[in-house]
């Protein structure tokens, strides 16, 4: 029979509240620690998309050349603030160092193992019938204006196709039968017949943490704001007046996961890629497939709230505000992919994508201590690879095999 503990999961994005699920149906004594609200963090402003073919790093193979001309361009995908350019600069250097090819593929077969199992993992914590009003399975396209822009994402494409991920090439007519809203302008595609997409980001988290309550979570509104490690290794965590003691914890606060681990004796070279999105409420073009522009990476996905279009990395930290220039030129971009979009009444967002820069998450217990166990770090795939974290988690705290393995995820790589 597996242990029942008491443990606390410190962070209530789509992560955390997985984690805190798959933990409760375990039999544990859950309680979620979050101060702003269930999926109020990067959780909320997605693109909501589960890639089935997130197994390709953001740290690419010669990607160093490519980013002089993508900070040249006005609307170009990546922006850095000159401020923040010497706290990045680190981060920066790790991630060249993972886009060398021998070490590309190994992140890439490490993420592919997380992607198996990852729509299974949300079918174990939603019923059917709420998997099926949360997360529609239209699959996801890439469109590509000319033959050329579709040649240079072939180092992608391989390394998909090295890793089993389904995928069709589409010429212009295709393309044009199955985004008719493309107006027939985009040269080439590449459709991804498994990938879903959620339709309501934040409902998706807030509806994990009802059933999370209904099955008697306790959830606390409050921020960590210390955590102590006992004589005995039980974690012992402050947030203002109040202290509690848990026989294990779980680090799961997204972007603001470093100095929390750093707490428990983990350095993690963790940052935020801070990402942007337009919501368009009424976009008066219809969607049927959601896209990811393969010239401008700006995603475009039907959601029960109208169009979302997002994107952008912008390096600045967590606490420069928001550059809604960087929504506004996604619109732009979008306005040029889809003839006759309506972008009135646009709503701007920004959020925190919690990123490492090998692109891997960090999920398993800590190296020193296994009452800390750790899942952030998701970067751009933490839709996609949530509910496995949790399951994963789970299979931790009761000390089961994991059905990935945990070795490539370890915090202790850094
Ligand atoms: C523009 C954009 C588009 C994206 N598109 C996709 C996509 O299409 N598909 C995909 O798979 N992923 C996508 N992502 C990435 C995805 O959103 C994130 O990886 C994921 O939401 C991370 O979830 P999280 O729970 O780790 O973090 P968050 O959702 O950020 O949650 C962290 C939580 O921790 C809480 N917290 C912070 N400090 C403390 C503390 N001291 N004590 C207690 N709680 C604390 C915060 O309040 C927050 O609620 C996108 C991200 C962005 C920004």
């Amino acid at each position: 029979m597996t242990a029942r503990y008491g443990i606390g999961v410190i962070g209530g994005g789509l992560v955390g509240v997985c984690c805190a699920l798959a933990l409760r149906r375990d039999g544990h004594e859950v309680t979620l620690i979050e101060p702003k609200g269930v999926g109020s963090g990067a959780s909320f402003g997605n693109a909501g998309l589960m890639s089935s073919g997130g197994c390709v790093p953001i740290g690419m193979p010669g990607m160093i050349w490519k980013v002089p001309a993508m900070l040249r361009k006005a609307d170009g995908p990546l922006v850095i603030r000159w401020r923040y350019a010497p706290r990045i600069a680190p981060w920066l250097l790790r991630l060249l160092a993972a886009s060398r090819p021998a070490r590309v593929e190994q992140i890439s077969i490490a993420l592919a193992s997380l992607l198996e199992a990852a729509q299974a993992a949300y079918r174990r914590l939603l019923s059917d019938e709420d998997y099926d009003a949360l997360i529609a399975r239209r699959g996801l396209l890439f469109p590509y204006r000319s033959e050329a822009s579709f040649e240079r994402a072939a180092p992608s494409r391989a390394l998909r196709a090295r890793r089993g991920v389904e995928f069709q090439v589409l010429g212009r007519s295709e393309l044009q039968r199955m985004q008719p809203a493309l107006g027939g302008k985009q040269a080439m595609g590449v459709y991804f017949p498994e990938a879903r997409h959620t339709v309501d980001p934040q409902g998706l988290a807030r509806h994990l943490a009802t059933s999370f309550t209904r099955e008697k979570g306790e959830t606390l509104t409050a921020a960590v704001d210390a955590i102590e490690i006992e004589r005995n290794g039980r974690p012992c965590v402050s947030m203002g007046e109040t202290r509690r003691r848990f026989d294990k914890i779980v680090v799961a606060a997204g972007a603001w996961s470093r100095r929390l681990a750093g707490m428990c004796g983990t350095r993690v070279p963790l940052d935020t890629e801070r990402g942007y999105h337009a919501m368009l409420p009424d976009p008066e073009v219809e969607v049927r497939v959601p896209m990811i522009s393969g010239d401008h990476s700006v995603a475009v996905t039907p959601m029960s709230g109208g169009l979302r279009i997002s994107g952008t990395v912008e390096f600045a930290g967590l606490s420069a505000p928001p550059d809604y220039r960087c929504a506004e030129r996604l619109v732009g971009i979008a306005e040029r992919l889809l003839p006759g979009l309506n972008a009135k009444g646009a709503q701007y967002w920004m959020g925190f994508r919690p990123s490492l820069p090998d692109s891997m998450p960090v999920i398993g217990p800590a190296p020193r201590n296994h009452n800390v166990l750790y899942a952030f770090g998701h970067g751009h795939l933490g839709v996609t690879y949530a509910a496995i974290t949790g399951q994963l988690i789970a299979d931790c705290a009761a000390e089961r095999r994991t059905a990935v393995d945990l070795g490539p995820f370890s915090a202790a790589r850094f």
